[in-house]
């Protein structure tokens, strides 16, 4: 069982029901849908499959929702794309138009007041590059840097302030609607650049009456790149979106930064996850690059709790290869982990929690003991999330109470989630605990097992026993 999760994005080669459930059966934990490609009809689609395959085949695959956030993407193309040749010119309009190679519009015209002449603008995740010449009340005029084909809806990052740009737009308001009316499990904020970005919308979260979705704070820019520990503090989650980071970062860069922000978050308790061209070559080949291997293996080994697949399952020719493919890297990459390292890095910044405290005498005696797995009843999740985040070397079986309780333990590292129905003595969640290990995990005779928890388990708060069984 590999503890790195698999956040697939589903599109149009991965929304059959058939597609889906092998995705489920080969190790997808999150199934993403974004909105800044995917409508409402299409998501509600794939939900349904979802549950109805996570009843089928008694999982607890989990539904990621991104917003489309302040980000800027072209609008439609004639016949969806258009060819622009290096050294053409080229209109960006304010007002909404079919594009073809003249001209075309983007979802954020305002944006237009912000740019000045001989801006850089970038196209479908820097792939084209357009310079501006000229601007025009009503549009902008640009040179075609360099020639590529452009279809509806790609990218749009455009060097130029942005702070009259508001967070949430309309659209993005209907969408968290349509999230918590669809319960999924994680909201992804795309182009987020502060933590009041976040606190607003768990006020509209709240407003809302929805105390169950999880926020993960997409890191794209500079901006949030700044305001990193804040935005960290205020989320659940982080997630480096290397596509857009790539586009307004410098390349190179892009390593360092997610170092830094895998690490921030393993100390903080937090979920990291890193996204984006992680197989791509696999969205045409039925390899991998070495290249490819190595950045996946890489960021198991430096902790991460997720990756991710975007146009690998999207609209790649081999959605379940791709994703069996990272399974086997994650598989091998998480033999290399220096477990005893990370345990002892997130030691130094627990806080005097008694959960914690207990989670991390657990970690560490599992480690020693080489335990095959610890079992943790958990009410709300916090118990498994706080074993997780020392990083057991061993999978963590949770034991939650409801499927939306196990479905919000979904990105996180190493926690395998199940429900289970009410354990009301503390020989019954031994026994359970025994028994649902030996079915989920392949035991053997003399294996050991480690329990934890709090007992009893709706009246106290927080985990407050630990007892170690032999099969
Ligand atoms: P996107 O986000 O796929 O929604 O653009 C991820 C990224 O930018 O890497
Ligand atoms: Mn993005």
């Amino acid at each position: 069982m590999n503890k790195t999760k698999i956040i697939a994005t589903i599109g149009p080669a991965s929304s059959d029901k058939a597609v889906i459930e092998e995705l489920m059966l080969n190790g997808m934990d999150v199934a993403r849908l974004n909105l800044s490609h995917a409508d409402y009809p299409f998501c509600m689609d794939i939900i349904s499959k979802v549950n109805e395959l996570n009843k089928k085949l008694d999982l607890n695959v989990a539904i990621m929702l991104d917003t489309e956030g302040p980000e800027i993407r072209t609008g439609e193309f004639v016949n969806g794309e258009a060819y622009l040749l290096a050294g053409e010119q080229i209109k960006i309009y304010r007002e909404e138009v079919i594009g073809d190679k003249n001209g075309f519009s983007i979802s954020i015209p305002k944006v237009i007041d912000n740019v000045k002449h001989n801006t850089t603008i970038k196209l479908d995740d820097g792939k084209i590059e357009l310079k501006v010449i000229e601007k025009r009340t009503d549009y902008l005029l640009c040179e075609v840097v360099n020639s590529g084909v452009i279809t509806n809806y790609k990218s749009v990052n455009i060097d130029c302030p942005k702070k009259d740009i508001p967070f949430l737009s309309k659209k993005d308001r209907e969408d968290i609607k349509f999230a918590n009316m669809m319960n999924v499990d994680f909201l992804a904020l795309s182009f987020v650049s502060s933590s009041d970005d976040i606190l607003e919308i768990n006020d509209l979260l709240i407003a809302l009456d929805n105390d169950h979705i999880e926020i993960i704070a997409k890191i794209e820019n500079e901006q949030a790149i700044e305001e990193i520990d804040e935005i960290i503090r205020v989320s659940d989650g982080v997630m480096i979106a290397r596509g857009d980071l790539g586009v307004e970062l410098p390349l190179e860069r892009i390593p360092g930064v997610q170092k830094m922000i895998i690490n921030k978050c393993h100390l903080a308790g937090k979920i990291s996850i890193v996204a984006t061209e992680m197989l791509s070559s696999m969205e045409t080949t039925m390899r991998p690059t070495r290249a490819e291997v190595s950045d996946i293996a890489n960021a198991v080994i430096d902790g991460v709790d997720s990756v991710m697949l975007s146009g690998e399952t999207t609209i790649g020719a081999h959605p379940l290869l791709a994703l069996q493919t990272m399974e086997k890297i994650i598989k091998s990459a998480e033999e290399d982990i220096d477990y005893v390292e990370l345990l002892y890095k997130a030691m130094r910044t627990e806080k005097q929690d008694t959960t914690g405290l207990i989670a991390h005498s657990v970690v560490d005696c599992a480690n020693r003991l080489r335990a095959k797995t610890i079992v943790a009843p958990t009410m709300s999740g916090y118990t498994a999330k706080k074993l997780s985040r020392f990083r057991p070397s061993c999978p963590i079986l949770a034991m939650a109470p409801t499927a939306e309780v196990a479905k919000s333990l979904a990105l996180n590292f190493g926690v395998k989630a199940i429900t289970i129905g009410e354990l009301n003595s503390f020989d019954k969640i031994l026994k359970t605990s025994k028994k649902k290990a030996m079915e989920y995990l392949n035991l053997e005779e003399k294996d050991k097992i480690i329990v934890t928890g709090g007992y009893p388990l709706k009246e106290v708060k927080h985990t407050n026993f630990m007892k170690i069984e032999e099969i």
